[in-house]
């Protein structure tokens, strides 16, 4: 009797959590952390509560449903910093094109008649891969990016978003001034939203001119919210942005004005030593793509020395076009490979290094380390768990060479977006997948008819 009494006082004395993830090892990658095994995580209120042993956190916490990881690995989930999600729908249209030829006869003239409807479902299809492999938040530029916001929100993953702006007409806005305030009506409708944030994202300087640039840089200054940028992705840019301006294009942002504040510059391919060291001192933050680099035959982005001079770095998959995926695990593999063979030394970017970058570096550079990134009481729980019992990932020696070397998306079975599990033993929770794929044949119909000219 005594016994019942003192159990039922101790079981009155648990703190409530929402969630709890049991029984996997956790890998928190705060830096310097170790792998804990037999390790859990409590999530209450969007936030993890605490992490630690399963039996400490289950003596400390109740909750109404528990997620077994057992022989798995619980970690914090991907950031995709820079991607066009809406781009799903050109997978595969066209490869292994002269860059000018793949623009101008695709994707342009597939582009130039694409519509909300098609964006929002493109997006819709780019979620569901990204939480299939274990991204939970992602950085998007494109068209219609209403319709992109509202696809991640009913996905419910974690998502930056900004509108295209450049100096011609967008098919989707019309004039740049319209431009302008959408992404400012954006701003307002998204303010308070737990998931959604808006960027504001010019599309490069040889499309955007120094005064459109300058008011993108007023307008994030004001509200307070990243500035996004492709910058000297390949050599070809580099050069008209020289013949237009007569400096290179870190001197010419300097110029203008555009590093006061922090700036987020997409690729970094092309840059002189004054330009990284310039980088570093201004606290531009990098987004490296290293398959689309290599896929649109850009170059090599010097990541180790941007490291070296303490830039934050984060990785990116750029858009399905130039890929042609949005898994974040071969993009780990692919950069972690391209700069050893690049550098013929096989000690560069080791694999802690590459997986920081699609993680807290990720986070880092969209200003939500704070928030992300790392397992942490306190923090958003944005968790995955991966399967380790699958023979390409047996034996374990070191898991952090494991995750870079030899998972792939699909080892991830379950992911946890601000609390709220949306992907359960590989079932996504929030996305009707099969209505998708069905769309998807949709739409890519109405493209081949564009492509071919069929349609006026
Ligand atoms: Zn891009």
């Amino acid at each position: 009797m005594r016994n019942v009494e003192f159990g039922m006082r101790n079981r009155k004395k648990k703190r409530k959590a929402d969630l709890l993830v049991t029984n996997g090892i956790l890998l928190t990658l705060v830096p310097g952390a170790l792998p804990v095994t037999n390790g859990a995580v409590a999530i209450s209120e969007r936030r993890i509560a605490a992490l630690g042993k399963t039996p400490e956190i289950e003596n400390l916490y109740e909750a109404p449903k528990t997620i077994d990881a057992h022989n798995c690995l619980i970690m914090p989930g991907l950031v995709n910093a820079h991607t066009h999600a809406a781009m799903t729908c050109y997978r595969g249209m066209a490869d292994d094109l002269p860059l000018m030829e793949w623009l101008t006869q695709f994707v342009f003239p597939a582009e130039a008649k694409s519509d909300g409807d098609q964006v929002y479902w493109s997006t819709l299809l780019a979620c569901a891969e990204m939480i299939r492999s274990g991204t939970t938040t992602f950085c998007d530029m494109y068209l219609f990016e209403d319709r992109v916001a509202e696809a991640a929100k009913k996905a419910k993953i974690r998502a930056v978003v900004g509108e295209v702006l450049y100096d011609f007409p967008s098919p989707h806005y019309g004039p740049i001034e319209r431009g302008l305030e959408f992404t400012e009506s954006l701003i307002k409708h998204w303010q308070k939203d737990p998931l959604i944030t808006i960027a504001i994202e010019p599309h490069a300087l040889y499309t955007c001119s120094p005064d459109l640039l300058k008011k993108c840089r007023s307008l994030a200054d004001r509200y307070g919210t990243p500035l996004i940028t492709h910058l000297s992705e390949n050599q070809g840019e580099v050069e008209e942005v020289m013949k237009k301006y007569g400096r290179r294009p870190l001197d010419h942002l300097e110029n203008i004005g555009l590093l006061s504040s922090p700036l987020i510059a997409c690729h970094c391919v092309w840059l002189t030593e004054e330009e990284m060291d310039l980088l570093a001192r201004r606290k531009v933050r990098v987004v490296h793509n290293p398959e689309s680099n290599m896929k649109l035959a850009s170059g090599v982005a010097p990541v180790p020395d941007l490291l070296a001079r303490g830039v934050a770095v984060g990785l990116g998959t750029d858009g399905c076009a130039s890929n042609n995926n949005l898994d974040l695990f071969q993009e780990m593999d692919s950069a972690a490979k391209l700069h050893k063979v690049h550098r013929l030394d096989p000690t560069v970017m080791p694999s802690q290094t590459v997986l920081e970058m699609a993680t807290l570096g990720g986070a880092r550079v969209l200003g939500m380390e704070k928030e992300i990134g790392s397992l942490e009481a306190g923090k958003k729980a944005d968790v995955i768990v991966l399967e380790l019992n699958r023979p390409h990932l047996q034996p374990v020696y070191n898991l952090v060479s494991q995750l870079v070397y030899s998972a792939t998306g699909a080892d991830v079975r379950d992911v946890i977006i601000d609390g709220k599990p949306v992907m359960e033993n590989r079932r996504l929770l929030t996305l009707d997948e099969g209505q998708i794929l069905e769309k998807m044949q949709e739409i890519k119909e109405n493209i081949l008819q564009r492509i071919q000219g069929k349609v006026s």
